[in-house]
């Protein structure tokens, strides 16, 4: 019984690739980005380019086909430089285009799966609601049949790339029953004139646009429902599964960029002639932020294990998350602190991070979310 706690040479050689290609290509707009809070849009393409948008689909549907394992490295490598570009991308990457390759018709792969594995279509997600955030059972946007395809009304909120984007994935009720057989996923051409779709401003990963949608009488044609009418629920719930071990791998990221940051200022900071890693109280910090990380890497990677070998379960998935999120919450914060003034400046990077940290204990469920999962697997009602 062989078990193995390392990468593996090809492992080792995409994290290589793409420490390059973030330190090279996408270091350089980080903050004009972050500033004006706009998506550097021409980075899709040269994800596109390197196949770096493919990375989870096999070669044969036109992807890069490697495993979760890769794909959580690239995520982890990419949020070590910037998160908010690694949110576009895993919008995009994951949630807005995963339920096509899974249920999608040959025509709607054509049309929408394949463009965006090039960059050529940016596409977005939207789930959320404002009375449907955590409580996915209270979606109210509707969809109802008229000749040749549906009519949605209702809004969508907080919804990644929803500016920039080329299509959506929209999650609407087919019928007014409120069962979970009656959300459907419908892929929406954008701009439509149903859409009207406003940038929010926010705090965190500002460089990554977000919307709020208000649908009114948006007309979209059959051909663009997704899979069956009923049984999209369980396509939606495994989506949010995987990414949420994806997601983890990006607060791990986080963490790292963070716990860099302080080591580094601990080593040269001298106050009252030493070091201030130095004092026990900041060596002590230093060191539990490198236990932490320690622990939620081997717990990402090893939820990404668990998705190649087709063994996630919902409750694993809702740890790691859970682990990563909060961790890196924790360790930025711990890294503002031992820089002191400079902790709060712009001129370092740990402010950033921190408010970019908070991103992941509340998108893709919040941390109390993901609390009731694991409590569920444990058979108490929460
Ligand atoms: C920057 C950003 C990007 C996002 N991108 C997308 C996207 O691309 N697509 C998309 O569909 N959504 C997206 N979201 C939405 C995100 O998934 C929701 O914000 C999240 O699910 C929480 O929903 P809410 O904000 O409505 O909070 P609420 O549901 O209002 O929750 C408020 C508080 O109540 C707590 N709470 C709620 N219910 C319970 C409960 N049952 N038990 C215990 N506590 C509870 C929550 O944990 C939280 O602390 C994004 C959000 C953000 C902030």
């Amino acid at each position: 019984m062989a078990l193995d706690f390392s990468f593996s040479p090809e492992h080792e050689s995409v994290r290589e690739m793409i420490r390059r290609f973030a330190q090279e290509e996408m270091a350089p707009l980080v903050n004009e980005a972050e500033e004006n809070e706009v998506f550097p849009r021409a980075l899709f393409r040269k994800w596109g380019a390197l196949g770096l948008l493919g990375v989870r689909y096999p070669e044969a549907d036109g992807g890069s086909g490697m495993d979760k394992i890769a794909d959580c490295i690239i995520r982890e490598e990419m949020s070590v430089v910037c998160q908010a570009f690694s949110s576009s991308w895993s919008a995009h990457t994951h949630l807005g285009i995963w339920p096509i390759w899974r249920t999608g018709t040959p025509d709607q792969k054509e049309r929408f799966f394949k463009p965006a594995l090039q960059g050529e279509k940016i596409a977005a997600f939207g789930l959320s609601e404002p009375d449907g955030g955590s409580n996915i059972r209270a979606l109210r946007t509707r969809a109802e049949k008229v000749p040749g395809g549906w009519k949605l009304n209702g809004s969508k909120l907080y919804i990644t790339n929803a500016p920039i984007a080329d299509f959506m994935l929209v999650a609407a009720r087919t019928s007014p029953e409120l069962t979970m057989d009656a959300i459907s996923l419908f892929i929406v051409e954008l701009p439509n004139a149903g859409f009207t779709i406003e940038k929010l401003k926010k705090e965190s990963v500002r460089s990554s646009e977000t919307g709020l949608i208000h649908i009114a009488d948006a007309f979209v044609p059959d051909d663009c429902l997704l899979g069956d009418r009923t049984g999209t629920y369980s396509v939606i719930l495994d989506s949010l599964s995987e990414n949420r071990v994806g997601v983890a791998a990006n607060a791990l990221g986080m963490a790292r960029a963070a716990f860099e940051a302080a080591r580094r200022y601990a080593d040269e900071r001298i106050v009252a002639g030493r070091r201030i890693g130095e004092y026990q109280a900041i060596a002590h910090k230093l060191a539990d932020m490198a236990a932490d990380i320690e622990a939620a890497k081997w717990l990402v990677y090893h939820g990404a294990w668990k998705v190649d070998r087709g063994e996630l379960d919902g409750a694993l998935a809702a740890k790691v998350k859970l682990v990563a999120s909060e961790t890196a919450v924790r360790v930025s914060e711990n890294a503002i602190r031992i820089l002191g003034g400079a902790g709060i400046m712009r001129e370092y990077p740990v402010g950033r991070i921190h408010r970019d940290t908070l991103l992941y204990v509340i998108g893709e469920g919040t941390s109390e979310i993901q609390r009731n999962i694991i409590a569920r697997s444990l058979g108490f009602k929460a």
